[in-house]
């Protein structure tokens, strides 16, 4: 049977969910939590396995083909690789990824090989222990490391996801990109947003794109523009006769909003069609009322075909009109 297509209301296809298992985490990421933590929600107000696999089975049939596990941090998640096992199995879905910082994932490693998953992306901000001890407020960067060389092993593709922070892990651009002279793998820098659960950390973005750019020409003066694949938040590059390549994300700056082919569902159930909208449609609530699919069905259609037709659009119509702040551990990065 030929897959169903979606596309929103700008014609843009949606074959992409990012789905956020949990918003707990065993690490305080400046960029993402304060370092006190956030309030957690209630464990009823997270949607068990049984309702994201329900939720996933009902997209899958819409045309959501790719499937991407966030967090929080997904492995602090007990029934995690069960939710993984039943997800590889649900017709139509025929990429499985997830986002991790790694430090419990070592031990899955062999498991999600054999299961297919499609690649793995680490958050990885600096290759010191004291600089990641600084950003993440924990001591476990040994752990993401080896999960990392795990993952290489078992031939698992691999990005590595840094945030760019002023004064935290500029140092770290260029041996980040050395990492790419014999590693198949990608090294993605991203612009910081604001959703760390406290509110801006500057006056204004330093680190754009252009300026991450810029700093990493001038090491790497003939580093070139490779091709994009379709649908891509990162810009790539590759420094010629390097094995891996380098993507920059211009996740503030939001210039890639046209091609956007993703939607979220957020730990307590939330549809989010943008990043940066506020959420548009309480999926747990249907489902905990005893709605049918067809019914779910009916508004999540509904709202692909209400979606903003960027980031700056669905900023400007959060209801609360506060300023973008939560955390990322809440919404699935
Ligand atoms: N805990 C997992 C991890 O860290 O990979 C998954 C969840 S985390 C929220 C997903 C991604 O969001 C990570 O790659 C992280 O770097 C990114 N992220 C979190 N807060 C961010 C922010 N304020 N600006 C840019 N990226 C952010
Ligand atoms: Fe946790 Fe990931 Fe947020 Fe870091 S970025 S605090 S690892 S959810």
């Amino acid at each position: 049977m030929t897959p169903p297509i979606l596309f929103d209301n700008h014609g843009r296809p949606l074959n992409y969910l990012r789905l956020a298992v949990t918003d707990r985490c065993n690490l305080r990421c400046f960029y993402c939590m304060p370092e006190g933590g956030i309030r957690y929600l209630k464990k009823a107000e997270l949607l068990s396995n049984e309702e994201m696999v329900r939720i996933v089975s009902i997209l899958a049939g819409m045309g959501i083909s790719k499937v991407r596990i966030t967090g929080g941090e997904p492995f602090v998640r007990h029934d995690l690789m069960q939710l993984v096992r039943t997800i590889v199995e649900i017709d139509g879905i025929t990429n499985l990824h997830i986002t991790s910082n790694g430090v419990l994932m070592a031990q899955h490693v062999k498991e999600l090989k054999a299961l297919g998953i499609a690649s793995v992306n680490l958050s990885l901000d600096t290759l010191d222990a004291g600089r990641s001890k600084s950003i993440t407020r924990r001591d476990e960067f040994a752990k993401t490391w080896h999960t990392l060389q795990l993952l290489i092993e078992n031939k698992i593709p691999v990005k590595l996801n840094a945030v760019v922070m002023e004064d935290k892990n500029i140092e770290d651009i260029i041996p980040m990109i050395e990492l790419t002279r014999n590693q198949n793998i990608s090294v993605r820098f991203i612009e910081e947003m604001p959703f760390n659960g406290e509110g801006s950390h500057y006056p204004r973005l330093n680190w754009t794109y252009k300026k991450i750019l810029d700093y990493i020409s001038s090491a790497f003066p003939t580093i070139e523009k490779i091709t994009d694949p379709q649908n891509t938040t990162a810009y790539h590059y590759q420094v010629p006769g390097f094995k891996g390549n380098v993507g920059i994300i211009a996740a503030f700056s939001r210039t890639f909003c046209g091609s956007c082919n993703r939607i979220r569902i957020t730990a307590q159930g939330n549809l989010k069609t943008c990043l940066y909208d506020e959420g548009v449609l309480d999926i747990k609530r249907l489902i905990r009322a005893g709605k049918s699919d067809e019914v779910i069905k009916g508004e999540l259609l509904n709202a692909f075909l209400n979606r903003s037709v960027d980031g700056i659009e669905a900023e400007a119509a959060r209801k609360k009109s506060l300023p973008v702040m939560e955390s990322m551990s809440t919404i699935g990065g």
